[in-house]
């Protein structure tokens, strides 16, 4: 079993404390340790960065995007072998994993654009002889903590655009599966990146809290579960830390009377079954609205349920693969038999899957409950897993009412034909993502991706236009230069232009 090492000032480091095992979920077995960095690794994590960040942010922002553009060739060359890295340690199909580096390396593109995101805003005779701009400044040393679910893409939301901004980085990945993460933070150094620059180590709470507490690092971007966000946006704020900390979710589909059932039946079964439901912008919950749609979509969803096609991740054509951990797998179960327990309906039960050849790999079928009411616990918590319950209700309002109601609001979408219905939809629901017939509305690159109410604690979103905000500071300056030397008298009234 081989030792992940940690990435600091440009080179491997080994560490001497504590491990936890990293486990290929399809089989089941422990197949590397991670190191659990202790305070004083964080520190030399922090140290490299510190010491990196003047010529760092005085580099061009034009040669910091040409290591973006080297960045991305590297990161498409190395697809098979990234992918094959993702889905041996998360689980999830091989396409799934290419899929996710994709939508990462269109964040790299957006990166690339440096020069012309750092612009800045530029204000000619704002007085007479004055001119005044924006620039837009790095914030110095800032740290990522990202989650087990997309140890590709997350990552790469944060920062490939954190660093173009003149930054320093620590990446804190997920301790569950963090090779692919290692391996491309490797690529962008050797696609050109100054030691330094960016720096990854493994860990737990205790590294996070390292992270908080430091007084060097100046802004914390985390993607995780609620409970972790909302601690770690209130203790990193609490120290004048800028904060976004992306949460949980529980994303629902309204389904209306007119929807196209056959592409609705589709969306659904990729947006609650890939990735064995592990995605915070998974569809969990189909609202109908009215019985027949409703009895409709169980007839035609059901089979295909039953038909889906499990197997290890790394194997091709597969719909879905395992669980992360065996603890994920067994808390999923645990919702099931508690949705049983409160009256729900059970149409398909994914519990006691065995996949042949895999008898110990962390598994669990696709699961459908009908009937289910707004107060059991399959519907209020998040599940992550392949769970998809149905809630019947009587109008778009009462469909609405239900997701505004709902504590999390991450991603939704609306099926439908009646332009009407969509535009009320869009105008009114309480949520920061919503689809029209799109079942996983993940914005582009090039827009920005979050939440509200739970599903976010911070003022702007991910990556794209407010990501560029989140890692620069404005800087307001006016500056004044007379045409020829004159005298002028003190002006004891506040300045303006009337
Ligand atoms: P998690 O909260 O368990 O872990 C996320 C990160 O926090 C990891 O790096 C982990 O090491 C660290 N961490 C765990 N416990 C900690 C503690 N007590 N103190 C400090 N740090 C701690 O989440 P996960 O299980 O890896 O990921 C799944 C969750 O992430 C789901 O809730 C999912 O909805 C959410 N998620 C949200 C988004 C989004 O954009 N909103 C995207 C992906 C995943």
């Amino acid at each position: 079993m081989s030792t992940i090492q940690h990435l600091i000032n440009g080179e491997f480091v080994a560490d001497t404390g504590r491990t936890a095992d990293v486990y290929n979920p399809s089989t089941g077995e422990a197949i590397h340790k991670v190191p659990l960095a202790s305070r004083a690794t964080v520190q030399q994590a922090i140290d490299a960065g510190k010491a990196a960040f003047p010529a760092w942010r005085n580099t061009p922002p034009a040669k910091r995007a040409q290591v973006m553009f080297r960045f991305k060739q590297l990161l498409e060359q190395n697809e098979a072998k990234i992918s094959q890295m993702i889905s041996e340690e998360h689980g999830k199909t091989l396409e799934d994993a290419a899929g996710e580096l994709k939508r990462g390396i269109e964040n790299v593109e957006y990166a690339c654009a440096a020069p012309e995101i750092l612009k800045g805003e530029y204000s000619r005779n704002v007085g007479p002889n004055i001119d005044a701009w924006s620039d837009f400044q790095p914030v110095g040393v800032v740290a990522g903590i990202t989650p087990f679910n997309f140890p590709a893409m997350v990552p790469l939301w944060m920062y490939p655009l954190a660093i173009v901004c003149g930054n320093c980085f620590i990446l804190k990945p997920s301790e569950r599966d963090p090779s692919s993460t290692l391996y491309i933070a490797e690529l962008l150094n050797q696609a050109g990146l100054p030691k330094g620059v960016l720096n990854v180590v493994h860990g737990d709470k205790e590294a996070v809290d390292a992270l908080i507490e430091a007084p060097e690092v100046k802004a914390l971007s985390f993607v995780g579960s609620t409970p972790i966000a909302e601690y770690i946006y209130s203790e990193g704020t609490k120290r004048g830390k800028r904060v976004q900390a992306l949460g949980g979710a529980k994303n629902h589909a309204v389904l209306m009377p007119d929807a196209d059932l056959d592409n609705a039946v589709s969306a659904l079964m990729g947006a609650a079954y890939g990735s064995c439901g592990e995605r915070c912008m998974a569809i969990s919950v189909a609202v109908c609205v009215g019985d027949q749609i409703a009895d409709a979509l169980v007839q035609k969803i059901v089979p295909q349920i039953q038909a889906l096609k499990i197997g290890a991740g790394t194997s091709c054509g597969l719909d879905m693969g395992p669980l992360v951990t065996a603890a994920a797998r067994d808390k999923v179960a645990g919702y099931i038999d508690a949705g049983v327990a409160a009256g729900a309906s059970l149409l398909v039960d994914g519990r006691n899957l065995k996949v042949a050849g895999n008898e110990d790999g962390f598994f669990l079928g696709g699961s459908l409950f009908d009937n289910v009411k707004t107060d059991m616990t399959i519907y209020t918590d998040e599940i992550f897993g392949p769970v998809l319950c149905i809630v019947r209700v009587g109008s778009l309002e009462e469909a609405m009412q239900l997701i505004n109601d709902h504590e999390y609001g991450n991603g939704t979408c609306i099926f439908t034909r009646d332009g009407e219905a969509a535009r009320l939809f869009c105008d009114e629901i309480e949520v920061g993502m919503v689809g029209v017939n799109v079942p996983l509305p993940v914005p582009v690159a090039y827009h920005s991706f979050g939440g509200w109410k739970r599903s976010l604690f911070g003022d702007l979103h991910a990556y794209g236009p407010d990501g560029v905000r989140f890692y620069t500071r404005r800087k307001a300056i006016t500056q004044r230069w007379p045409q020829r030397a004159s005298h002028e008298a003190a002006q004891f009234a506040f300045p303006s232009n009337s």
